[in-house]
């Protein structure tokens, strides 16, 4: 048993040799599925039970041949998740010195497209699964590897609604240079879209100005923003309040005519506690009163799903274990995850993987080879912890 199942790097260069960009634009998303069905045959060889779940392309936007995998190696309650993206972000091969597809070692590094984030933890789960006994374990040890991470969080979403994922703690290998994170905010970004009429500049009476309308709209927002900096405040973060950021306007044509269409975007950064659907309402609110008794037609929505923050308890016992491990203080990053969805499952969640995150979703990503060893060890040690301690 196991015998075919290739060593850390020769996976890793199986794992980067087979493309699997998702991205909100269609013509550059791919499916992830090949990824999927290399890994579901490599765990299988290692004794784990599988599971590949196809996502129903109603929950991808339309995209087909997208995938979650579910794979389990022994029985009992509780048990650890160990947890990896299998899509990357897309790619500038111009900007690329090393082929994005080609595992290349060099300068003490494995270069290629989601050495970091995050091929190179799932090739190292693998690694740190070889040899297991299942029948040894008192608690399941279960690989998950999901899709479009990248783009929707469609992987992560469907697991929360289905269920049926075994474990009580779960590591997502995110990228970020072996610090355990347990905290991070919540992001939603939202279009606001006003419809006025057209008419000559030299008369407002012939129009209704979608511009006018947008700067009461803008300063309604400013105004939230404060209420809401004033209500979440959490110190534990580096900006210690929710932002709300208007990012993007677009409206208008020429001067000497009354402005019929303005659409603007925002970002908002969402502390724990807050709900990213009471979020959206409490917008749509804001920017229908801030026009109120104007002819404008209002149209506000998501440009994404939105993430919820994620809180995991710093004294919970991965945190503790994680902290024990890595040497290294539990923070905070000021990126999204699937946490949230997985903390929904009931399992207590900690983002911890051997990528830098500076090196994510750049040209020339790598994984460290000195990260290697030490990675390998904190599974190892999680694996002791989680699953086989009574
Ligand atoms: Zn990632």
């Amino acid at each position: 048993m196991g015998t075919h199942v290739p060593a850390m790097q020769e996976a890793l260069a199986a794992l980067v040799a087979t493309p699997s960009v998702s991205s909100a634009q269609p013509h550059l998303d791919q499916p992830n599925r090949p990824v999927v069905d290399l890994l579901a045959g490599w765990l299988e060889d290692l004794g784990l039970t599988v599971e590949v779940r196809p996502i129903d392309p109603e929950d991808t936007h339309g995209r087909p041949g997208k995938a979650n995998l579910v794979a389990t190696l022994g029985q009992g309650d509780g048990g650890l998740v160990l947890a990896g993206h299998t899509d990357t972000v897309p790619f500038d091969s111009g900007r690329w010195r090393h082929d994005p597809f080609k595992l290349t070692e060099a300068d003490g590094r494995l270069y290629g497209l989601g050495t970091a984030d995050m091929k190179g933890f799932l090739a190292l789960v693998l690694e740190a699964v070889r040899g297991v006994d299942g029948a040894a374990l008192r608690h399941p040890l279960v690989v998950l590897a999901t899709a479009d991470e990248e783009s929707s969080m469609a992987g992560a979403r469907v697991l929360a609604r289905d269920g049926g994922l075994p474990g009580r703690y779960c590591v997502i290998g995110e990228p970020t240079s072996m610090v355990p994170v347990h905290l991070h905010k919540g992001i939603m970004m939202e279009r606001i879209h006003l419809t006025g009429r057209s008419g000559h500049s030299s008369d407002p009476g012939l129009g209704v100005n979608a511009l006018d309308g947008m700067y009461r709209v803008m300063g309604a927002l400013m105004a939230w923003r404060e209420e809401l900096a004033e209500r979440h405040r959490d110190g534990r973060f580096k900006v210690p309040y929710p932002t709300l950021n208007l990012g993007h306007i677009r409206g208008g044509d020429n001067p000497n005519r009354i402005c019929a269409e303005c659409e603007l975007s925002i970002d908002l950064r969402l502390m724990p506690g807050m709900d990213v659907d009471e979020t959206r309402a409490a917008l749509a609110a804001r920017v229908r009163e801030a026009v109120a008794g104007s002819p404008l037609e209002v149209r506000t929505g998501p440009l994404f799903e939105g993430v919820p923050a994620m809180d995991t308890p710093a004294d919970g016992a991965l945190v503790r274990a994680l902290v024990d491990l890595t040497g290294h203080r539990a923070g905070s990053v000021t990126f999204g995850t699937e946490g949230p969805y997985l903390t929904a499952l009931g399992l207590e969640t900690v983002v911890m993987g051997p990528g830098d995150l500076r090196e994510a979703h750049q040209p020339d990503e790598y994984l460290a080879l000195d990260r290697i060893g030490p990675t390998l060890d904190v599974l190892g040690g999680l694996i002791d912890r989680f699953c086989r301690a009574p």
